[in-house]
């Protein structure tokens, strides 16, 4: 018996009834010869793990564009925190751990330089949209490994694809998520708890907010603060599905009503906030230009992305590349393009 197969069966003995299986996955997006290590979605796991688009989530923006204090989180502490959040969540309810981390690590992949501000350009830009969990698929189906894709599972893909609720309710409504494993749902409530909570710690650091601004509801239900407002929703949600056999992610209403009503904070009082600063403005500029000179200039399309492809195909090819920057290479491409070097000889 390979290890693999010894790691499936133990899978088996151990996981609750409702858990995915590595070794029942719905299957690769192109068939190929399974690891003898490591069951499939440890695999993936390790494939979104080593790719290029996951180390650049270093220097993109979570909220704060391109911090320079060394405490604000960035598209990678944030991940890592959601992955961390759901895995206790997953561990907890017996569910698949190697599945959400997978999810959880790749659940961001297609997030903008400048986060929201350059989302929603590009939403702007491209003639079909731009939607950053369309983007996180289109990561690991298409552009990691030069064109060729991670080659993930159907059940990490679906995860990934389906992570995003934008303001809508936290736990799935009305066969919303059917089809999507718990895992991939776990991840999404994982993603929730983990920026209300870490923007909420970084708006007091920066300075946007003071602990005391919190509504009473968020204080007493949640807690003042990060660690004991994660502690609370981790219960919660793993108490409340207790109850249902493991079946079902639930939450109380009085925890959900108090992440609703920090999550409406956070909007009014930092991200929208935020989007009417200067800062949010001029990223979204940089964005713009770039997109448009990619598109227009020929010579400055091929020296940066490489051969022209077809006329139709363009906005898409430039969308990619610049979906895929860092906040600090927009800036420094930018630079570099549009603003004038000084002579520097003597
Ligand atoms: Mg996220």
């Amino acid at each position: 018996m390979s290890l693999r197969q010894e790691l499936e069966r133990r899978e088996n003995e151990w996981l609750s009834p409702h858990a995915a299986r590595s070794s029942q996955s719905r299957g690769r997006l192109r068939p190929e010869p399974e690891c003898s290590l490591r069951p499939a979605f440890q695999h993936d796991r390790d494939r979104i793990l080593y790719c290029k688009a996951f180390r650049r989530l270093k220097h993109k923006t979570q909220v704060f564009l391109a911090p320079t204090g060394d405490h604000y989180r960035t598209r990678l502490t944030h991940t890592l925190e959601v992955s961390q959040i759901a895995r206790t969540l997953a561990r907890g309810l017996r569910l698949n751990e190697d599945l959400t981390e997978a999810i959880a690590l790749g659940h961001d992949l297609g997030h903008t330089p400048f986060g929201h501000a350059g989302e929603k350009v590009l939403d702007r830009l491209l003639p079909d949209g731009f939607r950053h969990w369309e983007q996180s698929l289109r990561v690991v189906d298409v552009l990691e490994k030069d064109g060729q894709g991670l080659n993930l599972t159907e059940e990490v893909r679906l995860g990934i694809y389906s992570h995003s609720k934008g303001r809508g309710a936290f736990l799935p409504e009305n066969g919303e998520m059917s089809g999507v494993s718990l895992e991939g749902q776990l991840v999404r409530l994982a993603d929730v708890m983990a920026y209300i909570a870490h923007d909420t710690d970084d708006a007091v650091r920066g300075g946007v907010i003071a602990e005391g601004d919190l509504p009473e509801v968020v204080r007493r239900v949640l807690g003042p603060r990060l660690s004991r407002q994660i502690d609370t929703m981790v219960r919660d949600l793993l108490a409340q599905s207790q109850a249902t056999g493991g079946e079902r992610l639930v939450m109380s209403p009085e925890v959900q009503e108090a992440m609703w009503t920090l999550r409406d904070f956070l909007y009014q009082r930092v991200y929208d906030n935020l989007e009417v600063h200067g800062d949010f403005i001029k990223a979204s500029k940089v964005i713009t230009e770039l997109f448009e000179r990619l598109m227009a200039d020929d010579e400055f399309f091929s020296a940066q992305v490489g051969p022209l492809p077809e006329a139709r195909d363009r906005a898409r090819a430039v969308a990619d590349y610049v979906a895929g920057m860092t906040d600090r290479y927009a800036l420094t491409l930018y630079e570099q393009t549009f603003l004038p070097r000084p002579w520097a000889r003597f």
